[in-house]
């Protein structure tokens, strides 16, 4: 039974997890918090759950009592595994362990749908693997919803509206093809050790078809070069996608002096399909 396992203070310490830096190793010890957490997924019965850096485990925890059909946990620090193992003797058939780099395997060869990802991610792959999670090459995505930690500051940059300082690739990226929302705040001190900065739990829910049509290259080209120089005017800012670009941004409603940080969503779709299938 999961809740017969010991504290996760003396399964680090019997296992030696002391935290790693370079690894973005900072632990959620409390286990009703990682029961909250696992919470804001929504109903996992029924669903297999991608949960990558479980660390010691406490996470993978509430997620196995939270009645996933099967929990697939890909941790890179070897140290970890005896750990997870103690969770998956508890819950047979259950919990299956990868050790490896949450940026090469291939999750769905361990995986039926529906799937749901959640995870405490290690920050320095964290903003990595959701721009690939949120760009596959078809839509929809393996995956049904994404609940993931991030540092407060790249959770507000995902659901940015226009006009604010943090709207940008990632708030335009995420909201096109979902519905996100910070799910969660949390303080530093809610960590072993605390990093240095406030985190938030994000949640994305998949949209079966994208809010506006666009081809998705297309787009992110357009967006990336708008917000590459964000104080500039559109006109000056995008004058190497297309000679006319006053014209297309005229176009679409966009006025050719306005700046990328202020261009809702549907508009950046209306310029890139005056580009059609390329830019
Ligand atoms: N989920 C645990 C928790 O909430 O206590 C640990 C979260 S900690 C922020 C991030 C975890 O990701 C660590 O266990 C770390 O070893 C692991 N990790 C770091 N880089 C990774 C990678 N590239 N692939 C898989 N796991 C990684």
């Amino acid at each position: 039974m999961i809740d017969d396992l010991p504290p996760l203070r003396q399964v680090i310490a019997a296992h030696g997890l002391s935290a790693r830096k370079a690894l973005g190793q900072n632990f959620l010890l409390d286990l009703n918090l990682t029961a909250k957490i696992a919470r804001q997924a929504g109903d996992l019965r029924g669903c297999d759950v991608l949960e990558i850096g479980p660390g010691p485990g406490g996470l993978t925890r509430a997620l196995l009592a939270g009645g996933a059909r099967k929990v697939l946990a890909v941790e890179k620090d070897a140290r970890c595994i005896p750990a997870l193992e103690e969770i998956a003797a508890a819950c047979p058939g259950r919990l299956e362990i990868v050790q490896g780099d949450a940026l090469e395997i291939d999750a769905m060869a361990h995986l039926s749908a529906p799937v749901r990802i959640v995870a405490n991610l290690p920050y320095n792959v964290g903003t990595e693997l959701l721009v690939r999670w949120l760009d596959p090459p078809a839509w929809p995505p393996f995956w049904t919803s994404l609940t993931l930690m991030f540092q407060r500051e790249v959770a507000e940059r995902i659901v940015a509206k226009p006009g604010s300082k943090a709207y940008g690739r990632l708030s335009i990226l995420a909201q096109w093809r979902c519905e996100a929302r910070i799910a969660m705040s949390l303080p530093p001190g809610a960590f072993t050790p605390p990093p240095k900065v406030a985190s938030a739990v994000v949640h994305l829910a998949a949209l079966p078809a994208p809010r506006y049509p666009a081809d998705a290259a297309i787009l992110n080209r357009v967006v990336a070069t708008a917000f590459n120089q964000r104080r500039k005017m559109l006109r000056a800012a995008l004058k190497g996608l297309a000679p006319d670009i006053e014209e297309r941004l005229a176009s679409v409603g966009i006025a050719p002096t306005e700046r990328a940080e202020r261009v809702p969503l549907d508009r950046f779709c209306a310029l890139a399909r005056t580009f059609g299938g390329s830019v």
